[in-house]
Protein backbone atom coordinates (compact mmCIF):
# COMPACT_ATOMS: atom_id res chain seq x y z
CA UNK A 1 0.00 0.00 0.00
CA UNK A 2 2.50 2.13 1.37
CA UNK A 3 5.24 1.50 -1.74
CA UNK A 4 3.42 0.61 -4.39
CA UNK A 5 0.05 2.45 -3.85
CA UNK A 6 1.72 5.75 -2.17
CA UNK A 7 -0.86 5.71 0.63
CA UNK A 8 0.77 7.65 3.61
CA UNK A 9 1.49 5.44 6.50
CA UNK A 10 -0.74 7.45 8.99
CA UNK A 11 -3.79 6.46 7.06
CA UNK A 12 -3.28 2.59 7.89
CA UNK A 13 -4.17 1.13 11.23
CA UNK A 14 -2.96 -2.66 11.85
CA UNK A 15 -5.20 -4.50 14.41
CA UNK A 16 -2.95 -7.35 16.06
CA UNK A 17 -4.53 -9.73 18.38
CA UNK A 18 -1.68 -11.00 20.54
CA UNK A 19 1.34 -8.58 22.21
CA UNK A 20 3.60 -8.78 19.24
CA UNK A 21 3.26 -8.53 15.71
CA UNK A 22 4.83 -10.88 13.19
CA UNK A 23 2.09 -13.57 13.76
CA UNK A 24 3.47 -17.32 13.33
CA UNK A 25 7.21 -15.31 13.22
CA UNK A 26 7.53 -14.75 16.82
CA UNK A 27 10.36 -15.39 19.03
CA UNK A 28 11.53 -14.27 22.41
CA UNK A 29 12.95 -15.33 25.79
CA UNK A 30 16.28 -14.94 27.42
CA UNK A 31 18.91 -17.76 28.91
CA UNK A 32 17.58 -17.36 32.25
CA UNK A 33 13.97 -18.17 31.42
CA UNK A 34 14.87 -20.18 28.35
CA UNK A 35 14.21 -19.10 24.53
CA UNK A 36 11.02 -20.19 22.64
CA UNK A 37 9.74 -20.20 19.05
CA UNK A 38 6.89 -21.50 17.41
CA UNK A 39 8.58 -22.15 13.89
CA UNK A 40 12.12 -21.83 12.43
CA UNK A 41 12.13 -21.29 8.44
CA UNK A 42 13.79 -22.16 5.90
CA UNK A 43 13.85 -20.11 3.10
CA UNK A 44 14.95 -19.73 -0.56
CA UNK A 45 15.77 -17.69 -3.78
CA UNK A 46 15.17 -19.96 -6.44
CA UNK A 47 11.29 -18.64 -6.19
CA UNK A 48 10.17 -16.61 -2.80
CA UNK A 49 9.59 -13.62 -5.59
CA UNK A 50 7.36 -11.35 -3.78
CA UNK A 51 9.01 -11.60 -0.53
CA UNK A 52 12.35 -10.55 -1.55
CA UNK A 53 10.95 -8.09 -3.99
CA UNK A 54 9.67 -6.67 -0.39
CA UNK A 55 12.71 -7.09 2.23
CA UNK A 56 15.31 -5.48 -1.02
CA UNK A 57 13.38 -2.08 0.58
CA UNK A 58 13.52 -2.80 3.94
CA UNK A 59 16.39 -1.08 5.62
CA UNK A 60 18.25 -3.44 8.45
CA UNK A 61 18.60 -3.19 11.75
CA UNK A 62 22.08 -4.28 11.85
CA UNK A 63 24.09 -3.07 9.12
CA UNK A 64 23.44 0.41 8.06
CA UNK A 65 23.21 1.06 4.24
CA UNK A 66 21.85 -2.45 3.41
CA UNK A 67 18.63 -4.00 3.07
CA UNK A 68 17.14 -6.94 4.76
CA UNK A 69 17.79 -8.59 1.26
CA UNK A 70 21.20 -7.56 1.14
CA UNK A 71 22.10 -8.70 4.71
CA UNK A 72 20.70 -12.09 4.22
CA UNK A 73 22.42 -12.76 1.07
CA UNK A 74 25.88 -11.94 2.77
CA UNK A 75 25.41 -13.73 5.26
CA UNK A 76 23.90 -17.24 3.68
CA UNK A 77 27.21 -16.96 1.45
CA UNK A 78 29.39 -16.79 4.49
CA UNK A 79 27.48 -19.76 5.84
CA UNK A 80 25.56 -21.96 3.25
CA UNK A 81 23.50 -24.53 3.84
CA UNK A 82 25.04 -27.75 3.25
CA UNK A 83 23.12 -30.97 4.94
CA UNK A 84 25.28 -34.01 5.54
CA UNK A 85 23.15 -35.90 7.46
CA UNK A 86 19.38 -34.95 6.80
CA UNK A 87 18.51 -39.04 8.51
CA UNK A 88 19.37 -40.79 11.47
CA UNK A 89 18.31 -44.46 11.45
CA UNK A 90 17.42 -46.47 14.45
CA UNK A 91 21.06 -47.28 15.23
CA UNK A 92 21.77 -43.80 15.71
CA UNK A 93 23.66 -44.02 12.71
CA UNK A 94 23.81 -40.90 10.15
CA UNK A 95 21.97 -41.95 6.40
CA UNK A 96 23.94 -40.52 4.03
CA UNK A 97 21.29 -40.35 1.22
CA UNK A 98 22.56 -41.02 -2.09
CA UNK A 99 19.23 -42.51 -3.64
CA UNK A 100 15.95 -41.06 -3.45
CA UNK A 101 15.09 -45.23 -3.03
CA UNK A 102 12.16 -44.99 -5.75
CA UNK A 103 11.11 -48.39 -7.68
CA UNK A 104 9.91 -47.59 -11.16
CA UNK A 105 5.99 -47.73 -9.86
CA UNK A 106 7.05 -45.23 -7.39
CA UNK A 107 8.50 -43.24 -10.52
CA UNK A 108 5.28 -43.72 -12.63
CA UNK A 109 3.08 -42.81 -10.30
CA UNK A 110 5.09 -39.63 -9.41
CA UNK A 111 4.36 -38.90 -12.84
CA UNK A 112 0.74 -39.25 -12.72
CA UNK A 113 -0.15 -37.05 -9.79
CA UNK A 114 2.48 -34.27 -11.18
CA UNK A 115 0.71 -34.34 -14.46
CA UNK A 116 -2.58 -34.82 -13.16
CA UNK A 117 -5.13 -31.71 -13.22
CA UNK A 118 -5.89 -30.27 -10.18
CA UNK A 119 -9.74 -30.79 -11.11
CA UNK A 120 -8.68 -34.59 -11.30
CA UNK A 121 -6.94 -34.31 -7.53
CA UNK A 122 -9.76 -32.14 -6.41
CA UNK A 123 -10.26 -33.26 -2.42
CA UNK A 124 -7.66 -37.03 -3.08
CA UNK A 125 -4.65 -37.35 -0.64
CA UNK A 126 -1.49 -37.79 -0.92
CA UNK A 127 -1.64 -41.43 -0.30
CA UNK A 128 -5.13 -41.98 -3.19
CA UNK A 129 -2.35 -41.55 -5.65
CA UNK A 130 1.20 -43.17 -4.11
CA UNK A 131 1.35 -47.03 -3.30
CA UNK A 132 2.47 -47.43 0.35
CA UNK A 133 6.09 -48.24 -0.21
CA UNK A 134 6.59 -45.17 -1.52
CA UNK A 135 6.53 -43.58 1.64
CA UNK A 136 9.19 -45.71 3.12
CA UNK A 137 11.50 -44.19 0.52
CA UNK A 138 14.54 -41.81 1.60
CA UNK A 139 13.19 -38.84 -0.81
CA UNK A 140 9.29 -39.37 1.21
CA UNK A 141 11.15 -39.12 4.26
CA UNK A 142 13.55 -36.06 3.64
CA UNK A 143 10.47 -34.59 1.32
CA UNK A 144 7.80 -34.82 3.98
CA UNK A 145 9.76 -33.55 7.01
CA UNK A 146 11.30 -30.31 5.46
CA UNK A 147 8.02 -29.21 3.88
CA UNK A 148 5.92 -30.66 6.77
CA UNK A 149 3.50 -33.08 4.67
CA UNK A 150 2.09 -36.18 5.94
CA UNK A 151 0.60 -38.85 3.67
CA UNK A 152 -3.27 -37.60 4.56
CA UNK A 153 -2.25 -34.40 2.93
CA UNK A 154 -3.92 -33.06 -0.03
CA UNK A 155 -2.59 -33.75 -3.34
CA UNK A 156 -3.60 -30.52 -4.62
CA UNK A 157 -1.02 -29.08 -2.54
CA UNK A 158 1.42 -31.61 -2.84
CA UNK A 159 1.61 -31.43 -6.61
CA UNK A 160 2.21 -27.73 -6.67
CA UNK A 161 5.50 -28.36 -4.23
CA UNK A 162 6.68 -30.59 -6.95
CA UNK A 163 6.22 -28.32 -9.20
CA UNK A 164 7.45 -25.23 -7.37
CA UNK A 165 10.21 -26.86 -5.92
CA UNK A 166 11.43 -29.33 -9.08
CA UNK A 167 14.82 -27.93 -8.44
CA UNK A 168 15.38 -29.22 -5.24
CA UNK A 169 15.21 -32.71 -6.41
CA UNK A 170 19.21 -32.39 -7.69
CA UNK A 171 19.89 -31.08 -4.50
CA UNK A 172 17.30 -32.74 -1.74
CA UNK A 173 19.93 -34.46 0.53
CA UNK A 174 22.06 -31.22 1.53
CA UNK A 175 19.20 -28.70 1.39
CA UNK A 176 21.34 -26.52 0.02
CA UNK A 177 19.15 -24.36 -2.00
CA UNK A 178 17.88 -23.08 1.74
CA UNK A 179 18.75 -19.62 2.57
CA UNK A 180 18.02 -18.87 5.89
CA UNK A 181 18.30 -15.57 8.09
CA UNK A 182 20.39 -14.14 9.82
CA UNK A 183 18.85 -14.41 13.63
CA UNK A 184 15.38 -16.29 13.93
CA UNK A 185 12.97 -14.81 12.00
CA UNK A 186 11.11 -12.60 14.58
CA UNK A 187 14.55 -10.62 14.94
CA UNK A 188 15.52 -10.72 11.03
CA UNK A 189 12.41 -9.91 9.65
CA UNK A 190 9.83 -9.14 12.11
CA UNK A 191 11.39 -6.03 14.08
CA UNK A 192 12.94 -4.57 10.66
CA UNK A 193 9.15 -4.14 8.92
CA UNK A 194 7.95 -2.72 12.11
CA UNK A 195 10.53 -0.26 12.36
CA UNK A 196 9.76 0.46 8.39
CA UNK A 197 6.52 0.45 8.97
CA UNK A 198 6.26 2.79 12.32
CA UNK A 199 8.65 5.18 10.61
CA UNK A 200 5.78 5.70 7.59
CA UNK A 201 3.40 6.62 10.63
CA UNK A 202 1.65 3.44 10.30
CA UNK A 203 -1.01 2.98 13.65
CA UNK A 204 0.19 -0.53 15.23
CA UNK A 205 -2.17 -1.75 17.85
CA UNK A 206 -1.52 -4.52 19.71
CA UNK A 207 -3.26 -6.88 22.25
CA UNK A 208 -6.37 -5.41 19.38
CA UNK A 209 -8.37 -8.44 18.21
CA UNK A 210 -11.22 -7.90 15.81
CA UNK A 211 -14.30 -9.78 16.57
CA UNK A 212 -16.79 -8.43 13.67
CA UNK A 213 -17.35 -6.41 10.96
CA UNK A 214 -20.31 -4.87 10.27
CA UNK A 215 -21.14 -4.56 6.32
CA UNK A 216 -23.91 -3.84 3.65
CA UNK A 217 -24.87 -5.91 0.88
CA UNK A 218 -27.10 -4.92 -1.94
CA UNK A 219 -27.84 -7.40 -4.80
CA UNK A 220 -24.09 -8.31 -5.15
CA UNK A 221 -21.90 -5.94 -3.64
CA UNK A 222 -20.26 -6.70 -0.40
CA UNK A 223 -19.22 -3.57 1.42
CA UNK A 224 -17.81 -3.12 5.23
CA UNK A 225 -19.09 -0.63 7.00
CA UNK A 226 -17.65 -0.68 10.48
CA UNK A 227 -14.79 -2.71 12.33
CA UNK A 228 -15.59 -3.52 15.87
CA UNK A 229 -12.53 -4.58 17.60
CA UNK A 230 -11.47 -4.98 21.68
CA UNK A 231 -8.40 -2.91 22.76
CA UNK A 232 -7.30 -4.58 25.88
CA UNK A 233 -10.27 -6.33 26.43
CA UNK A 234 -12.35 -3.17 25.96
CA UNK A 235 -14.82 -2.91 23.42
CA UNK A 236 -14.62 -0.33 20.65
CA UNK A 237 -16.12 0.24 16.82
CA UNK A 238 -14.08 2.41 13.93
CA UNK A 239 -15.89 3.15 11.40
CA UNK A 240 -14.80 2.20 7.18
CA UNK A 241 -15.81 5.07 5.26
CA UNK A 242 -16.13 5.11 1.31
CA UNK A 243 -12.59 5.38 -0.11
CA UNK A 244 -11.27 3.16 2.78
CA UNK A 245 -10.19 -1.04 2.39
CA UNK A 246 -10.35 -3.80 5.08
CA UNK A 247 -8.23 -6.46 4.77
CA UNK A 248 -8.87 -9.28 7.28
CA UNK A 249 -7.03 -12.63 8.13
CA UNK A 250 -8.65 -15.78 7.52
CA UNK A 251 -7.51 -17.58 9.81
CA UNK A 252 -4.18 -18.69 10.90
CA UNK A 253 -1.87 -21.82 11.22
CA UNK A 254 -0.82 -20.89 14.73
CA UNK A 255 -3.92 -20.20 15.33
CA UNK A 256 -4.99 -21.70 19.33
CA UNK A 257 -1.34 -22.74 19.92
CA UNK A 258 0.18 -22.77 23.30
CA UNK A 259 3.85 -22.96 25.13
CA UNK A 260 4.84 -25.66 27.73
CA UNK A 261 7.40 -25.35 29.85
CA UNK A 262 10.09 -27.86 31.19
CA UNK A 263 7.34 -29.31 34.29
CA UNK A 264 4.59 -28.92 32.31
CA UNK A 265 3.05 -29.89 28.78
CA UNK A 266 0.89 -27.09 26.93
CA UNK A 267 -2.38 -26.81 27.51
CA UNK A 268 -4.50 -27.68 24.83
CA UNK A 269 -6.67 -25.19 23.04
CA UNK A 270 -9.18 -25.06 20.54
CA UNK A 271 -11.37 -23.47 17.85
CA UNK A 272 -13.32 -21.92 20.96
CA UNK A 273 -9.61 -19.67 21.54
CA UNK A 274 -9.50 -18.45 18.39
CA UNK A 275 -11.33 -15.56 17.25
CA UNK A 276 -9.79 -15.39 13.46
CA UNK A 277 -11.49 -18.87 12.52
CA UNK A 278 -14.97 -17.70 14.08
CA UNK A 279 -15.12 -14.02 12.23
CA UNK A 280 -14.02 -16.53 9.23
CA UNK A 281 -16.70 -18.57 9.72
CA UNK A 282 -19.23 -15.79 10.75
CA UNK A 283 -18.90 -14.02 7.60
CA UNK A 284 -18.76 -17.30 5.24
CA UNK A 285 -21.95 -18.65 6.31
CA UNK A 286 -24.59 -18.26 3.20
CA UNK A 287 -21.82 -16.54 1.18
CA UNK A 288 -20.07 -19.01 -1.24
CA UNK A 289 -17.26 -16.71 -2.40
CA UNK A 290 -15.87 -16.59 1.14
CA UNK A 291 -14.77 -19.75 1.31
CA UNK A 292 -15.06 -22.78 3.30
CA UNK A 293 -13.25 -22.91 6.51
CA UNK A 294 -14.77 -26.03 7.55
CA UNK A 295 -12.41 -27.90 5.46
CA UNK A 296 -9.41 -26.23 7.12
CA UNK A 297 -10.35 -26.46 10.87
CA UNK A 298 -12.78 -29.19 11.21
CA UNK A 299 -10.11 -32.08 12.57
CA UNK A 300 -7.17 -31.06 14.79
CA UNK A 301 -6.33 -34.35 15.00
CA UNK A 302 -5.28 -33.86 11.18
CA UNK A 303 -3.42 -30.65 11.46
CA UNK A 304 -1.66 -30.60 14.51
CA UNK A 305 1.90 -30.82 15.49
CA UNK A 306 4.41 -29.88 18.03
CA UNK A 307 7.39 -27.81 18.28
CA UNK A 308 10.01 -27.20 20.71
CA UNK A 309 12.84 -24.68 21.33
CA UNK A 310 15.68 -25.90 23.36
CA UNK A 311 18.35 -23.60 25.38
CA UNK A 312 21.49 -25.05 26.32
CA UNK A 313 24.23 -23.71 28.75
CA UNK A 314 27.39 -25.65 27.58
CA UNK A 315 29.01 -26.29 24.05
CA UNK A 316 28.49 -30.33 24.87
CA UNK A 317 24.89 -30.93 22.91
CA UNK A 318 26.75 -29.14 19.66
CA UNK A 319 30.16 -30.36 19.57
CA UNK A 320 28.36 -33.45 19.81
CA UNK A 321 25.72 -32.86 16.85
CA UNK A 322 28.54 -31.10 14.89
CA UNK A 323 30.82 -34.59 15.17
CA UNK A 324 28.15 -37.16 14.64
CA UNK A 325 26.41 -34.90 11.69
CA UNK A 326 30.10 -34.00 9.72
CA UNK A 327 28.16 -30.17 9.71
CA UNK A 328 29.87 -27.40 11.05
CA UNK A 329 27.50 -24.98 13.30
CA UNK A 330 25.30 -23.38 11.28
CA UNK A 331 25.46 -25.66 8.20
CA UNK A 332 23.12 -27.89 8.84
CA UNK A 333 19.57 -28.62 7.94
CA UNK A 334 16.34 -30.59 9.78
CA UNK A 335 18.18 -33.58 10.96
CA UNK A 336 15.25 -36.66 11.00
CA UNK A 337 14.85 -39.19 13.28
CA UNK A 338 13.32 -42.17 10.98
CA UNK A 339 12.38 -44.19 13.34
CA UNK A 340 10.86 -41.89 15.94
CA UNK A 341 7.80 -42.80 16.78
CA UNK A 342 6.85 -38.90 16.73
CA UNK A 343 8.89 -38.74 13.78
CA UNK A 344 10.80 -35.85 15.38
CA UNK A 345 13.25 -33.62 13.61
CA UNK A 346 16.01 -30.49 14.99
CA UNK A 347 16.93 -28.06 13.53
CA UNK A 348 20.82 -26.08 14.96
CA UNK A 349 20.62 -22.67 13.79
CA UNK A 350 23.96 -20.97 13.17
CA UNK A 351 24.52 -19.24 16.71
CA UNK A 352 23.81 -16.95 18.06
CA UNK A 353 20.04 -17.62 16.78
CA UNK A 354 19.31 -14.53 19.20
CA UNK A 355 20.64 -11.03 19.17
CA UNK A 356 20.46 -10.66 22.93
CA UNK A 357 22.12 -14.84 23.41
CA UNK A 358 25.02 -14.63 25.16
CA UNK A 359 28.18 -16.72 24.56
CA UNK A 360 28.38 -20.07 26.01
CA UNK A 361 24.52 -20.09 25.11
CA UNK A 362 22.89 -21.97 22.63
CA UNK A 363 19.84 -22.67 21.21
CA UNK A 364 18.07 -25.28 19.01
CA UNK A 365 14.61 -25.70 17.31
CA UNK A 366 12.38 -29.06 16.68
CA UNK A 367 9.47 -30.50 15.52
CA UNK A 368 6.99 -33.55 15.37
CA UNK A 369 4.32 -34.06 13.63
CA UNK A 370 2.76 -37.07 15.67
CA UNK A 371 2.55 -35.69 18.75
CA UNK A 372 -0.74 -37.64 20.09
CA UNK A 373 1.96 -41.00 19.30
CA UNK A 374 3.64 -42.97 22.51
CA UNK A 375 7.30 -41.95 22.33
CA UNK A 376 10.26 -44.72 21.68
CA UNK A 377 11.75 -43.62 24.99
CA UNK A 378 8.83 -41.75 27.07
CA UNK A 379 5.92 -43.77 27.51
CA UNK A 380 3.70 -41.17 26.79
CA UNK A 381 2.06 -39.37 23.50
CA UNK A 382 4.52 -36.02 23.05
CA UNK A 383 1.28 -33.63 23.57
CA UNK A 384 1.19 -34.59 27.08
CA UNK A 385 4.72 -34.53 27.75
CA UNK A 386 6.75 -31.51 29.84
CA UNK A 387 10.05 -29.98 27.81
CA UNK A 388 12.30 -32.38 30.65
CA UNK A 389 10.62 -35.13 28.88
CA UNK A 390 11.02 -33.98 25.48
CA UNK A 391 14.67 -33.78 26.22
CA UNK A 392 14.84 -36.92 27.51
CA UNK A 393 12.93 -38.45 24.14
CA UNK A 394 15.37 -36.89 21.92
CA UNK A 395 18.64 -37.83 24.10
CA UNK A 396 17.44 -41.55 23.84
CA UNK A 397 17.03 -41.42 19.91
CA UNK A 398 21.03 -39.89 20.18
CA UNK A 399 22.20 -42.12 22.50
CA UNK A 400 23.37 -39.63 25.07
CA UNK A 401 23.87 -38.76 28.92
CA UNK A 402 21.92 -36.84 30.40
CA UNK A 403 25.21 -34.23 31.30
CA UNK A 404 25.05 -33.53 27.39
CA UNK A 405 21.60 -31.37 27.93
CA UNK A 406 22.32 -30.79 31.64
CA UNK A 407 20.49 -27.62 32.43
CA UNK A 408 18.86 -27.27 29.38
CA UNK A 409 15.32 -25.65 29.03
CA UNK A 410 13.08 -26.47 26.68
CA UNK A 411 9.87 -25.01 25.85
CA UNK A 412 7.16 -26.98 23.53
CA UNK A 413 4.98 -25.33 21.58
CA UNK A 414 1.45 -27.23 20.74
CA UNK A 415 -0.03 -25.95 17.45
CA UNK A 416 -3.38 -27.79 16.74
CA UNK A 417 -4.10 -25.75 13.18
CA UNK A 418 -0.35 -25.85 12.21
CA UNK A 419 -1.05 -27.61 8.75
CA UNK A 420 -4.46 -27.37 8.35
CA UNK A 421 -3.80 -25.04 4.92
CA UNK A 422 -2.41 -28.92 3.85
CA UNK A 423 -6.00 -30.60 4.22
CA UNK A 424 -7.48 -31.81 1.47
CA UNK A 425 -9.71 -29.42 -0.15
CA UNK A 426 -12.08 -28.59 -3.61
CA UNK A 427 -11.91 -25.57 -5.54
CA UNK A 428 -14.01 -22.96 -3.77
CA UNK A 429 -12.79 -23.80 -0.30
CA UNK A 430 -10.05 -20.66 -0.49
CA UNK A 431 -11.40 -17.30 -1.54
CA UNK A 432 -10.13 -15.23 -3.97
CA UNK A 433 -7.90 -12.27 -2.19
CA UNK A 434 -11.00 -10.17 -3.14
CA UNK A 435 -14.24 -12.16 -3.49
CA UNK A 436 -16.08 -11.83 -6.52
CA UNK A 437 -18.90 -8.76 -5.47
CA UNK A 438 -16.70 -7.32 -2.89
CA UNK A 439 -15.92 -3.50 -2.71
CA UNK A 440 -13.77 -2.55 0.15
CA UNK A 441 -12.81 -5.94 1.36
CA UNK A 442 -9.98 -8.48 0.69
CA UNK A 443 -8.62 -11.89 2.27
CA UNK A 444 -5.16 -12.17 3.12
CA UNK A 445 -3.60 -15.30 4.46
CA UNK A 446 -2.55 -19.16 3.58
CA UNK A 447 -6.20 -19.52 3.53
CA UNK A 448 -6.54 -17.24 0.19
CA UNK A 449 -6.36 -18.94 -3.66
CA UNK A 450 -3.36 -18.01 -5.54
CA UNK A 451 -3.27 -20.24 -8.55
CA UNK A 452 -0.11 -22.51 -8.42
CA UNK A 453 1.75 -21.32 -5.38
CA UNK A 454 2.20 -23.10 -2.44
CA UNK A 455 0.36 -22.22 0.98
CA UNK A 456 3.22 -23.07 3.79
CA UNK A 457 5.55 -20.62 2.84
CA UNK A 458 6.42 -16.38 3.72
CA UNK A 459 6.19 -16.15 0.26
CA UNK A 460 2.59 -17.30 -0.29
CA UNK A 461 1.76 -14.68 2.58
CA UNK A 462 3.40 -11.77 1.25
CA UNK A 463 1.74 -13.12 -2.16
CA UNK A 464 -1.41 -12.93 -1.43
CA UNK A 465 -1.17 -9.51 0.29
CA UNK A 466 0.33 -7.91 -2.55
CA UNK A 467 -2.35 -9.50 -4.98
CA UNK A 468 -5.48 -8.06 -2.95
CA UNK A 469 -4.18 -4.60 -2.37
CA UNK A 470 -3.53 -4.23 -6.11
CA UNK A 471 -6.47 -5.61 -6.58
CA UNK A 472 -8.48 -3.58 -3.88
CA UNK A 473 -6.16 -0.39 -4.81
CA UNK A 474 -6.02 -0.51 -8.44
CA UNK A 475 -2.48 -0.85 -8.98
CA UNK A 476 -1.27 -1.19 -12.13
CA UNK A 477 1.68 -2.89 -11.77
CA UNK A 478 2.82 -7.07 -12.62
CA UNK A 479 3.13 -9.19 -9.42
CA UNK A 480 6.10 -11.14 -9.85
CA UNK A 481 5.28 -14.30 -11.62
CA UNK A 482 5.89 -17.89 -9.74
CA UNK A 483 8.94 -18.31 -11.49
CA UNK A 484 8.30 -21.35 -13.60
CA UNK A 485 11.21 -23.77 -12.70
CA UNK A 486 9.42 -26.71 -13.86
CA UNK A 487 9.17 -25.52 -17.51
CA UNK A 488 13.11 -25.41 -17.46
CA UNK A 489 14.26 -28.49 -19.48
CA UNK A 490 17.38 -28.80 -17.99
CA UNK A 491 15.66 -28.64 -14.48
CA UNK A 492 13.23 -31.51 -15.69
CA UNK A 493 16.34 -33.91 -16.78
CA UNK A 494 18.32 -32.65 -13.76
CA UNK A 495 14.98 -34.03 -11.10
CA UNK A 496 14.47 -37.17 -13.66
CA UNK A 497 18.25 -38.43 -13.34
CA UNK A 498 17.97 -37.97 -9.70
CA UNK A 499 15.03 -40.23 -9.43
CA UNK A 500 16.44 -43.04 -10.91
CA UNK A 501 19.64 -43.02 -8.67
C1 LIG B 1 6.12 -23.83 12.76
C2 LIG B 1 6.15 -23.13 11.43
C3 LIG B 1 7.17 -23.38 10.53
C4 LIG B 1 7.19 -22.73 9.30
N1 LIG B 1 8.20 -22.97 8.43
C5 LIG B 1 8.28 -22.26 7.29
C6 LIG B 1 9.39 -22.40 6.42
O1 LIG B 1 10.30 -23.20 6.67
N2 LIG B 1 9.45 -21.62 5.30
C7 LIG B 1 8.47 -20.73 5.01
O2 LIG B 1 8.59 -20.01 4.00
N3 LIG B 1 7.39 -20.59 5.80
C8 LIG B 1 7.27 -21.33 6.92
N4 LIG B 1 6.19 -21.19 7.73
C9 LIG B 1 5.05 -20.42 7.23
C10 LIG B 1 5.13 -18.94 7.45
O3 LIG B 1 5.72 -18.66 8.68
C11 LIG B 1 3.71 -18.43 7.36
O4 LIG B 1 3.24 -18.67 6.07
C12 LIG B 1 3.59 -16.94 7.61
O5 LIG B 1 4.34 -16.53 8.72
C13 LIG B 1 2.13 -16.64 7.80
O6 LIG B 1 1.98 -15.25 7.89
P1 LIG B 1 0.55 -14.59 7.90
O7 LIG B 1 0.77 -13.16 8.21
O8 LIG B 1 -0.21 -14.95 6.69
O9 LIG B 1 -0.26 -15.28 9.07
P2 LIG B 1 0.07 -15.55 10.58
O10 LIG B 1 1.51 -15.67 10.82
O11 LIG B 1 -0.81 -16.68 10.94
O12 LIG B 1 -0.36 -14.22 11.33
C14 LIG B 1 -1.68 -13.87 11.48
C15 LIG B 1 -1.79 -12.83 12.56
O13 LIG B 1 -3.11 -12.31 12.53
C16 LIG B 1 -3.57 -12.18 13.87
N5 LIG B 1 -5.03 -12.26 13.84
C17 LIG B 1 -5.80 -13.25 13.29
N6 LIG B 1 -7.10 -12.96 13.45
C18 LIG B 1 -7.15 -11.77 14.09
C19 LIG B 1 -8.23 -10.94 14.52
N7 LIG B 1 -9.50 -11.28 14.33
N8 LIG B 1 -7.93 -9.76 15.14
C20 LIG B 1 -6.63 -9.39 15.32
N9 LIG B 1 -5.58 -10.15 14.95
C21 LIG B 1 -5.85 -11.31 14.34
C22 LIG B 1 -2.93 -13.34 14.60
O14 LIG B 1 -2.86 -13.08 15.99
C23 LIG B 1 -1.57 -13.41 13.95
O15 LIG B 1 -0.64 -12.62 14.63
C24 LIG B 1 6.15 -21.82 8.97
C25 LIG B 1 5.13 -21.56 9.88
C26 LIG B 1 5.12 -22.21 11.10
C27 LIG B 1 4.00 -21.91 12.06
Amino acid sequence: MIRDGNLPGKNITIFEETSILGGSMDGGGNPETGYSLRGGRMLTTDNYECMWGLYKTIPSLHNAGKSVFEETMEFNEKFPSHSIARLVDSQRAAVHVTSMGFTMQDRIELLRISQAHESTLADSRIDDWLSPCFFKTPFWHIWSNTFAFQARHSAIEFRRYLHRFIMDFARFQTLAGVKRTIFNQYDSLVLPLQAWLKEQGVHLLTNCVVIDLDHTTQSEDFRVTAIHYKNQGKAAKTLVNDGDHVFMQNGSTSAASAFGSMTNAPPKQTMDSSVGWMLWEKLAAGRKNFGNPGAFNSCIAQSSWESFTVTLKNHGFFDMMSTFTGNPRGKGGLVTFMDSNWMMSIVLAHQPHFPNQPDGVQVFWGYSPFPDRVGNFIPKPMSECSGEEIIRELSGHLRIDPETTESAICIPCMMPYVTSMFLPRLPGDRPAPVPAGSKNFAFISQFVEIPEDVAFTVEYSVRVAQTAVYELLGIDLDIPPVIPDDKSNVTKLEALIQSFK
